[in-house]
């Protein structure tokens, strides 16, 4: 084996150096692994699902309450990494999730709440308002507070681990897209549209085009057109970090979520599922439109009404949604070399931090100390139907709106699913 061979050769590649990719491969730095991170756009870049300045962390968390001892391990992993940045990445407000006094959204924060002692408040819509003047919810609205909500920068907290990785020795090619891996002898051969390498581990966190690179994963983890809105306020005093909380809110249009003013001079918001359009990555279509821009002013004329001021800006963004709105995080079924993350379904950014670490353990160990039997694939293979149709688009009576995640189709609620956690 001649030189350029053998400096080919990595303990662990990592395909995909966006949120999941740049934790994982610095936790692998760390424990002194020889990394290659693989990314097809430059590092960061806005084509993915972690760009827009601004991602919700927040500890009440009404999609299952099991994600609570999870986030305590990604906060912990957050201040961590800002200290080694010598950046802060991650801004405390506070977070309301709010909605009908029996919805999901509410009745899961608060339970997850209870269930795990945290701090928290219930207010009306109304005290809402007297608390946090921007905030225009019905009266009869119920909103948990819950003050350790707040946000993370993502572009930065992508940076800060691939610096942080690469001051370890992990090395990262940007502009070079994976075509294609294949599994050796203890291993695998990853191609590129460079170069070739070989690896004793694989790490695959390609977001959105994950089911291009796993077979596996097709039709599981359905990418979704996003629109994202940045509106100048009216009442600048009302949308700053210190006076406004981030928020999930279910009201009749949908589910929103929405942040302070930060990164760009308008409050930023957006709704889960926009348009409900599932899209291929590789052609999803990034221009706003009119209808777009109409649908997510309408909702903040009527919640946010001293919020709704010129647009600032507008951007499109990819979910990859699982029928059942939880997370993919396994070894590969046939090759336990391989390992592979989609943590998205829109919630996915806040544990990137410890799904990083996760990942680091399933490349290391095959194993991690993490529960992450809610994440398990099997539990997507199982519900699989054998058509080559995808799963998500299987017809099912229509449930009602908001019954479901703000999801008009034929998504199961999450009381229907079984965790098997
Ligand atoms: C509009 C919007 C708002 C959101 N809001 C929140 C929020 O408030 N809080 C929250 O927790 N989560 C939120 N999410 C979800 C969260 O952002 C995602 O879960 C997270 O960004 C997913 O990270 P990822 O690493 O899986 O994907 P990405 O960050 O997109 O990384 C995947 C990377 O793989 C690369 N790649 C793909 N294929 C190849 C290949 N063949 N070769 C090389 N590289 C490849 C891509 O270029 C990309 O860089 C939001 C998502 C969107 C779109």
């Amino acid at each position: 084996m001649n030189v350029s061979q053998r400096s080919r050769r990595y303990d662990a590649i990592v395909v995909g150096v966006g949120g999941m990719g740049s934790a994982a491969a610095y936790y692998l730095a760390r424990r002194g692994k020889r990394v290659l991170g693989l990314e097809r756009f430059g590092i960061p870049h806005t084509m993915g699902s972690s760009h827009g300045h601004t991602r919700i962390i927040r500890l009440a968390y009404y999609e299952h309450p099991s994600y609570v001892v999870l986030l305590r391990r990604a906060y912990e992993l957050w201040r961590e990494i800002q200290e080694t940045a010598k950046e802060r990445l991650l801004y405390m407000t506070g977070s309301v999730d709010a909605g009908p006094e029996d919805s999901w959204v509410f009745r899961g924060s608060w339970d997850s709440c209870k269930l795990h002692d945290l701090p928290h408040e219930v207010l009306t819509g109304a005290e809402l308002r007297r608390r946090y003047p921007a905030y225009h919810l019905p009266p009869q609205t119920a909103a948990l507070l819950q003050p350790e909500g707040g946000f993370l920068t993502p572009e930065r907290c992508i940076v800060s681990y691939v610096m942080a990785a690469q001051a370890l020795g992990a090395e990262f090619h940007a502009f070079e897209k994976v075509l294609e891996w294949t599994p050796l002898e203890g291993g695998v051969r990853v191609r590129t549209d460079r170069d070739t390498y070989e690896a004793d581990k694989l790490v695959v966190t390609a977001g959105a085009w994950n089911g291009a690179l796993l077979d596996v994963l097709n039709g599981l983890a359905v990418p979704e057109r996003q629109v994202l809105a940045w509106l100048q306020p009216i009442r600048p005093e009302y949308f700053r970090p210190s006076t406004f909380p981030v928020f999930n809110l279910l009201v009749d249009e949908g589910r929103f979520y929405g942040f302070p003013v930060f990164g760009v001079p308008g409050f930023k918001f957006g709704k889960y599922h926009h348009l409900e359009e599932d899209v291929d990555p590789d052609s999803v279509d990034r221009e706003v439109h009119e209808r777009d821009e109409r649908l997510l002013r309408s909702f903040a004329e009527r919640y946010f009404p001293d919020g709704c001021g010129p647009t600032m800006n507008l951007q499109t963004c990819m979910f990859t949604n699982t029928e059942d709105n939880h997370f993919v995080i396994d070894l590969h079924p046939d090759y336990p070399q391989v390992s592979l993350a989609s943590p998205c379904s829109g919630h996915g950014f806040k544990f990137a931090s410890v799904v990083g670490e996760i990942m680091a353990d399933l490349a290391e160990k095959g194993m991690t100390r993490h529960d992450i039997g809610l994440f398990r694939l099997d539990r997507l293979l199982r519900q699989r139907t054998p058509s080559a149709s995808p799963a998500y688009r299987t017809e099912r009576p229509e449930q009602t709106l908001h019954e479901y995640n703000g999801r008009s189709h034929s998504f199961p609620r999450t009381e229907d699913v079984k965790p098997f956690w």
